[in-house]
């Protein structure tokens, strides 16, 4: 990651392609069922919401992300090491007002029973609602607000997860390259196969806020509004994205400074 001019937004560079430019952004999503990846006249980034998510979650608004690869290093599954680096080297408050994606009014998607809405508020609030059928999931319900400060403690350290045979079909389509233990929760049909114990009790929760706030990075900016899901993914949270944004009464740029708590 490299320090970008104000108004930059994230702009991922891929090394390997003679430096090809793909902004982070709604317009560039090409295929989210089990990652975000972007995609720019044919060329490719896979899995990108977990580095967006340590990006908004740290408030870096603007930076050059180079990669040399198709798909963004996994890590641990979670966005703990991303934001252990971002801390490490430090962010630079830019000479320019923040700009801030302000929501005006309700917008709400569906699917099925896949419920996921955005609604005006000071500062970018997440609620989110997950049920899984599975011993070690349930139903989980946590709400959080960036504006707090919880995102590298709260959020931050909560892994991907996905069921054996799901992962299996992953690595089929060429995904999760380096899958394994060291880096998702692994469900058997009751219970999961890492040695280690869960990171939190509700870890699947917190890993689902980890992704919502990775998808809405795509909007480029930080945002102002609540938003709830309920047995969302990342289709869903695209799709909220766009909608919200083809409406253009339900938004505004806006540098004005909201409440800091
Ligand atoms: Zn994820």
């Amino acid at each position: 990651m490299k320090p970008a001019p104000a108004y930059t937004g994230y702009v991922f560079r891929r090394a390997d392609l003679n430096d090809f430019e793909i902004p982070a952004s709604p317009e560039h999503v090409a295929h989210v069922s089990y990652a975000t990846t972007l995609m720019k006249s044919g060329v490719m980034i896979a899995t990108v919401e977990h580095l967006l998510s340590a990006l908004m979650g740290c408030g870096v608004d603007n930076t050059i992300i180079e990669i040399d690869s198709v798909e963004a290093p996994i890590l641990d599954g979670s966005s703990g090491q991303w934001v252990a680096l971002i801390e490490q080297v430090g962010i630079v408050e830019l000479q320019a007002p923040r700009a801030y994606l302000r929501v005006l009014k309700r917008v709400e998607v569906s699917e099925r029973d896949r419920v996921m809405s955005i609604e005006p508020a000071d500062e970018f609030r997440i609620t989110c609602l997950i049920d899984f059928k599975h011993p070690m999931i349930g139903a989980q319900r946590r709400e959080i607000s960036l504006c707090a400060g919880d995102y590298s403690k709260e959020i931050a350290p909560a892994r991907t997860f996905g069921f054996v045979e799901e992962i299996e079909m992953l690595r089929q389509n060429g995904l999760a390259r380096g899958g394994s233990l060291e880096n998702a929760i692994a469900l058997t049909r009751d219970g999961m196969l890492n040695p280690e114990p869960l990171r939190f009790d509700d870890e699947f929760v917190r890993h689902k806020i980890l992704d919502i706030i990775g998808d809405l990075a795509l909007c480029g900016m930080p945002v102002l509004g609540h938003v709830r899901a309920s047995r969302s993914g990342h289709g869903l949270h695209t799709m909220l994205l766009s909608t919200l944004l083809r409406d253009r009464e339900a938004w505004e740029v806006t540098n004005v400074q909201p409440y800091q708590p």
